[in-house]
């Protein structure tokens, strides 16, 4: 069974975009926790959150997926934007907590000029601010495609980030297959020799969500710019035998593809499809 869902708008509530994922044969989603220019977030309406935790459960849902707004920047070199990521942070993960056991991304940060170690300093100090051990959310670092001054474009910064975390064992990472093909991963041609250096340097078993996108640039861009798939530089072939590698063909996929609910349901009919466990 495929374990794959795409990224939902939170507008209409957590039950609608329950219907959304099943009319789409979806068996997960992500959604923004809020607005994803940051800003605040709506009320939790709890009798909401029943309803798509029952669609979860009937329809045994992979995990949920809750994606930071991605303008915070906990490594910001001013002491305010900081403090405000820190807020969003703590807020989004006493709100995840309304849907146990699930899963909370974040884009690490990006160092502004303070240098990468500064960086990866102040994103592990943010997550041991943040993390408490009662928490179920599991947090995950995404791998980005270092453009401007993104940490997190090596596996190496996000194993240092991990390294530097006390509750690390609440941290994950999310991989998503345009950025680390932007930021020179050949997923294309060694999907093999990438996921061996993965685990090598941070370990497979803390890889927890892939995020499924072709790129409109070439390998190394260093751009982030999303794709459907199959029309971009990764393309189909690639993007199909992540899917059924062994390693990686149990953890969620999510898309995040520029498409409306139909192109996201064709690109599922596909990917269901191709998929050979
Ligand atoms: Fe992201
Ligand atoms: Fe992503
Ligand atoms: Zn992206």
């Amino acid at each position: 069974m495929l374990n794959i869902g795409c990224h939902l708008s939170t507008s209409k509530g957590f039950t609608h975009m329950g219907k959304e994922a099943l009319s789409i044969d979806a068996n997960t989603f992500q959604f923004f926790t809020r607005n994803p220019r940051g800003s605040k977030a709506k009320g939790i309406d709890e009798n909401d959150v029943k309803g798509l935790l029952k669609i979860a459960e009937d329809n045994h849902f992979a995990p949920l997926l809750g994606h930071a707004p991605y303008t915070l920047n906990p490594a910001s070199a001013d002491l305010r934007t900081r403090e405000f990521a820190l807020e969003v942070l703590i807020d989004d993960l006493v709100r995840m907590e309304h849907l146990p056991n699930n899963l909370y991304n974040f884009h690490p940060g990006s160092h502004v000029g303070q240098g990468v170690e500064k960086g990866i300093e102040l994103i592990s100090d943010a997550l041991n601010f943040i993390l408490t051990p009662k928490q179920t959310t599991t947090v995950l670092l995404e791998t980005m495609s270092g453009k401007g001054s993104e940490i997190g474009s090596t596996f190496q910064e996000l194993r240092q980030i991990i390294d530097r975390v006390e509750l690390d064992e609440k941290m994950g990472v999310c991989l998503d297959t345009c950025h680390v093909h932007d930021a020179g991963y050949d997923i294309v041609n060694d999907l093999d020799g990438v996921l061996d250096e993965f685990d090598r340097i941070i370990g497979l078993s803390r890889l927890r969500a892939i995020h499924l996108n072709d790129s409109k640039n070439i390998a190394s861009s260093r751009k982030d710019r999303h794709e459907k798939l199959g029309e971009g530089e990764i393309g189909l072939r690639a993007l199909t035998d992540i899917i059924n590698h062994p390693k990686l063909c149990r953890l969620p996929f999510y898309l995040e593809t520029p498409n409306e609910l139909p192109g996201y349901g064709r690109e599922i009919k596909t990917l269901r499809a191709a998929f050979q466990h």
